[in-house]
């Protein structure tokens, strides 16, 4: 039986605002309804590294889901119809880029993936992008070679929609960079996407994978 759980994913139909860091997320926001704590934010739920495919081709969707560890259902509310009406899913990049390869023959795939690295270049600041890599490299010396692109441009799209370029300097101090590695090392080195989708909550599964995230900032640390 598969115990992967997927995860709901709600476009809100009214104001609303994440119950975790406050912040205030507009009509039409993407949120998750965790028990007790309310609505999150995606990047609170640790969602905000999936990628989001909308409805409409069977067997791509059905080839990202099986291979994305995490994945979420979002939904909608159809005033007309009244219930929640299913608008895509969100899945790892990595299993959506795997499902897009397979489908090569598939033209509406291969346009889907041009227009999303489109999408991604229009949204990033390269040279701050960049910066960020270059932070990255210089306090984890020895992690594997491209991973601090991968952490950078994760970590810069996340900042992009949040704060202005006058902020962006403090976003690269050792701090936050340190974070943004830990969230990387959390997600593609660790079980965690994986207890997620099995529906562990956060914190839980946050300290079952703490001694792995710690040995492994370790390991890139060390001079
Ligand atoms: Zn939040």
């Amino acid at each position: 039986m598969d115990e992967k759980q997927d995860l709901k994913v709600f476009i809100s139909a009214r104001e609303s605002s994440c119950d975790e860091c406050g912040e205030k997320l507009g009509r039409r926001a993407w949120i998750t309804l965790v028990g007790e704590q309310g609505a999150l934010c995606l990047t609170c739920a640790d969602l905000d590294h999936l990628i989001f495919l909308e409805s409409g081709n069977a067997a791509l969707t059905r080839r990202a889901r099986n291979y994305s560890t995490l994945a979420a259902i979002v939904l909608k509310w159809s005033r007309a119809r009244k219930r929640y009406e299913r608008q895509g899913i969100l899945v790892d990049e990595s299993a959506l880029v795997r499902a897009e390869a397979e489908c090569l023959a598939d033209g509406d795939a291969r346009a889907r993936r041009r227009e999303r690295e489109a999408e991604r270049r229009a949204e990033l600041d390269r040279e701050y992008v960049e910066r960020f890599a270059q932070r990255v490299r210089e306090l984890f010396a020895n992690c594997p070679a491209g991973t601090e692109h991968d952490v950078s441009e994760h970590a810069c799209l996340r900042y992009s929609g949040r704060v202005g370029r006058s902020s962006q300097a403090k976003a690269l101090d050792e701090e936050a960079v340190r974070l943004a590695v830990i969230a990387h090392i959390r997600h593609v080195l660790t079980p965690y996407d994986d207890l997620l989708a099995k529906g562990r909550d956060r914190g839980e599964a946050r300290r079952l994978v703490t001694d792995q995230v710690r040995s492994v900032l370790n390991t890139w640390q060390r001079a």
